[in-house]
């Protein structure tokens, strides 16, 4: 069985679904991570920067790069293959505060239909046997993205609620899940161990590394739903 991951960025599908993908590569499963925007620019500017200096990295560091490296590390943990398409990050894309990466997709953001072939390229030459996904809780515009390309060419994927983006409780309007992994120790040390090779995103999203673990150490399942 193939299972392959849609992830927007460089981290999602090990944050959402770190400890199915865990449980699928234990039972023999091939598991591919797919990461949606990981092109670089070379010198980026205004926002697109502001988001690498408040994760501490100086300005001439490639971060792309380090977080490429990141992927590859996670992956190495549950021996997964990761696929880095080239597409931009939306800070890249013209949407300049936090606040726009969670509004309402920019009228000049025409990366959908580039995505949506993208990414039927991907499940063409990878003929997965499960397709996986954001739902897009949260809403950050990539996510919603990468929902909708997915949407656009597979009618059998299952999305998995976004993760840490609301913890998780179930989000009121959500259909009933039409799968759940519940994680047992194994997957849960694996998702941690994975969750833990992205670095620079630690601190951003967690606080510390021991916030990370226990947030880890409080998720009982991971839940998939069909659209
Ligand atoms: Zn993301």
């Amino acid at each position: 069985m193939h299972v392959v991951a849609i992830s927007p960025h460089l981290d999602d599908a090990a944050f959402s679904i770190g400890g199915l993908l865990a449980a699928h590569r234990r039972r023999g499963d091939r598991v591919t991570i797919v990461t949606c925007f990981t092109g670089n620019v070379a010198r980026p500017q205004g926002f697109a920067l502001a988001c690498q200096l408040d994760k501490g990295l100086a300005p001439d560091v490639d971060y792309m790069a380090l977080r490429r490296d990141e992927d590859r590390a996670a992956a190495a943990v549950i021996e997964a293959e990761v696929v880095h398409l080239p597409h931009l990050e939306a800070p890249h894309r013209g949407y300049a505060s936090a606040a726009e990466l969670f509004s309402a997709r920019r009228d000049d953001d025409d990366i959908l239909p580039v995505l949506t072939r993208s990414i039927a390229e991907q499940i063409a030459s990878l003929v997965p046997d499960l397709l996986l996904g954001p739902m897009a809780i949260g809403d950050h515009v990539d996510h919603w993205l990468v929902r909708d390309a997915i949407a656009a060419t597979s009618t059998s994927a299952l999305f998995w609620e976004d993760w840490p983006y609301l913890t998780r409780a179930a989000p009121a309007g959500l259909s009933q899940a039409a799968c759940v992994h519940a994680l047992d120790d194994a997957d849960r040390a694996a998702q941690l161990a994975m969750c833990a090779a992205y670095t620079t995103q630690i601190g951003f999203q967690f606080g510390s590394a021991d916030r990370l673990t226990a947030a880890i150490a409080a998720i009982d399942e991971e839940r998939l739903h069909a659209l």
